[in-house]
């Protein structure tokens, strides 16, 4: 029946995980945060008892409910100079959009089993929200580290229900990768580990256009493709995301203003102009500021690249 309900309201994958303590989640991400790939998202060290045990997060809890909802989109900006923006950020923010949709979801499920307490979670809380989503069975960690369905692909927001209703759990399902290494070659950053399943997140260019405060390092100069907020190539390549289907979520519907903005409308974007192409957008998360400075190290890059032409 949540089930059911999930797909109805848009999540166009569902499973369910029983709530306990992630054993192995738990040791590979204190190797992980001991290596210093979570670079300056200290944030990341927070909380590290409630990230592993869900039980820490909602007292009682049973049950763990893994939700996608589908952002795949196959429109591009128009000018192949402009610099680029993830796809997931084309539209509104998702977290508000999902959010929504997860109170729903909620309400609808104590409305049919009666007094159930839990807690919904969007990128809004420590939750390993890749690996509840492994557990619940809606996809294997591909060596890119995203999550991956063999019919859907990775283009999608993940999401959970934390509850304290005893449900039946669905088993994980198995890794398809196989013998691909098609987003290890592709990294401009060398951000995925040569073995894969392991990810520097301080090299990937997400969190350098994103998340990182500072000046990007000089290193990266000549390795960023053109992204200015966050980055698709390890998905793009990725063969299992050939069977995506656009979203339906007219929100997440790009606006034409930012598919059109050209190289140069990039470089002289000022505040009017990035408040209103970017009303409501993820991309608000960097500020002008943060647009400002990754298109002139884009720029810088390509200054860089054809001196040395
Ligand atoms: S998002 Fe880009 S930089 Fe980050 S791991 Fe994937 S390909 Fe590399
Ligand atoms: S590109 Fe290949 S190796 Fe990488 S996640 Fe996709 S299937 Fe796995």
């Amino acid at each position: 029946m949540i089930k059911a309900k999930a797909a109805e309201m848009g999540f166009f994958l569902c499973g369910i995980a029983r709530a306990e303590f992630m054993d192995d989640e738990a040791r590979r991400l204190e190797k992980w945060l001991t290596q210093g790939y979570h670079g300056d998202m200290s944030y990341m060290e927070n909380h590290f008892d409630k990230r592993t045990d869900p039980r820490l997060l909602v007292h009682g809890a049973k049950s763990v409910i893994s939700l996608a909802y589908n952002y795949y989109h196959p429109e591009k900006q128009t000018d192949p100079e402009a610099p680029k923006i993830s796809m997931y950020a084309f539209g509104k923010d998702y977290h508000k959009i999902v959010k929504k949709k997860l109170k729903q979801l909620f309400t609808w499920i104590q409305s049919e089993f009666g007094a159930v307490e839990g807690r919904y979670f969007v990128d809004s809380a420590p939750v390993l929200e890749r690996d509840w989503a492994k557990r619940s069975g809606i996809g294997w960690v591909g060596k890119n580290t995203l999550l991956i369905h063999p019919k859907k692909g990775s283009c999608f927001f993940l999401s959970e229900l934390i509850l304290d209703l005893e449900l039946e759990a669905d088993h994980p399902l198995r890794d398809y990768c196989g013998t691909c290494t098609r987003c290890i070659d592709a990294c401009p950053t060398d951000a995925i580990h040569p073995e894969g399943y392991l990810m520097d997140g301080s090299r990937c260019i997400s969190y350098l256009t994103i998340e990182l405060k500072k000046n990007l390092p000089e290193e990266f100069a000549e390795k960023m493709e053109n992204w200015a907020f966050g980055c698709d190539i390890c998905q793009s390549v990725c063969p299992w995301n050939r069977f995506s289907v656009p979203h339906s979520e007219e929100k997440f519907l790009p606006s034409s203003e930012l598919l059109s903005l050209s190289k140069k409308e990039w470089l002289t974007l000022d505040q009017n102009a990035f408040e209103r192409i970017f009303e409501g957008s993820a991309v608000k998360r960097t500020g002008l500021e943060g647009i400002r400075r990754n298109v002139a190290f884009l720029q810088h890059s390509a200054d860089k690249s054809g001196r040395e032409e």
